[in-house]
């Protein structure tokens, strides 16, 4: 069941910590060597038994592994493949857990020695803690994992990537960067969008009000406070590092908003029944597609 001898995980927060959990306990790797950006972070892993053994620096930790998973901020990537390139060992596997993928091939890409495999990977998977005391293992079952390889990657290395991914549970798909970033910007990170612009609002209301709208919040507010509720420096990095789809779905959306408000103005019940119905239908599929799955199970699990 041993996948590769040694993976090194750069970045050990929810995704990290999940990642290392998954892959013990399903026997994937021989050794896990981690580092983080800060002494706390890796003292915890440590503490927690995540890593088999915690490096000083990013350098350090990929020495010898025959897998490496960036587990950063987006923003991070250049700098941290920078600082890793000249040590990745030939015949490794660099892959990466962010949430764009474009960005990540384009800030990489110059940092590859000759015989190392660029696979990047996206889990569709999260929740809106951090750290490594938020991991479990079993955070990517029944989720998508997508896998973004460049053109003219190694075969074999895609398809050990998509055996270790299918051991932690995930449905494994291959796509093309930029299709990602753009079916991202409309599922994911609009909606984070929208979701830290009504909370926004709300923040900005008086006092009195405000109040209440925390105690009636049930009414579907209280979902998005939960996605507000995500991490800024993860957020910012998506944001900056996905513009261009994301402006891209945001004019579209505006227009689409522009026409519901006048249609509301103007009294237009029956446009705004047919567009309610219409966007019912896509629910259903949803939930056809088995993506309403159960809220993640409490910390503890992990
Ligand atoms: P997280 O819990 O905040 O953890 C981030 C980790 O990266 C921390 O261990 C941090 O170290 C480390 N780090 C940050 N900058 C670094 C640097 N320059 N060098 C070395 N380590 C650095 O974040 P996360 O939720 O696991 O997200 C990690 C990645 O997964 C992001 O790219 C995100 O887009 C992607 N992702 C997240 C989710 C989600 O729902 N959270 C879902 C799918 C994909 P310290 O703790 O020492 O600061």
């Amino acid at each position: 069941m041993v996948k590769f001898e040694r993976l090194a995980l750069v970045g050990l927060g929810l995704i990290g910590s999940s990642i290392a959990l998954g892959a013990k306990q399903h026997g994937l790797v021989g050794e896990i060597v981690g580092t983080a950006r800060t002494e706390a972070t890796r003292a915890k892993a440590l503490e927690l038994g995540l890593v088999d053994r915690c490096a000083g620096s990013a350098q350090e930790a990929v020495q010898g592994a025959d897998l490496v998973i960036l587990c950063v901020p987006v923003g991070a990537i250049g700098s941290v493949g920078a600082e890793i390139g000249p040590h990745l060992k030939p015949g490794c596997i660099l892959s990466d857990v962010g949430s764009v993928k474009g960005s990540v091939i384009k800030d990489l890409s110059p940092c590859l020695p000759d015989g190392v495999h660029l696979v990047p990977g996206h889990p569709i998977a999260g929740t809106e803690d951090s750290g490594p005391e938020s991991g479990f293992a079993e955070l990517f079952h029944d989720r998508w994992q997508i896998l973004t390889p460049p053109p003219h990657t190694d075969k074999n290395a895609v398809e050990r990537m998509t055996a270790f991914w299918e051991t932690l549970g995930s449905d494994v798909a291959v796509m093309e960067a930029d299709r990602h970033d753009q079916v991202l910007a409309i599922t994911s990170h609009l909606p984070h969008l929208i979701a830290y612009t009504i909370v926004g609002t709300a923040v900005d209301l008086g006092d009195d009000i405000k109040a209440e709208v925390i105690q009636y919040s049930a009414s579907g507010f209280r979902d998005f406070t939960r996605i507000a509720a995500s991490d800024p420096v993860m957020w910012r990095d998506v944001f900056l590092k996905n513009k261009t789809a994301v402006l891209d779905i945001l004019q579209r959306f505006t227009e689409d908003l522009t026409a519901l408000q006048r249609a509301i103005r103007r009294g237009e019940g029956e446009t705004l029944h047919q567009h309610f119905t219409d966007t019912r239908a896509i629910r259903r599929g949803v939930i056809d597609a088995g993506q309403e799955v159960p809220p993640a199970p409490p910390k503890t699990e992990g």
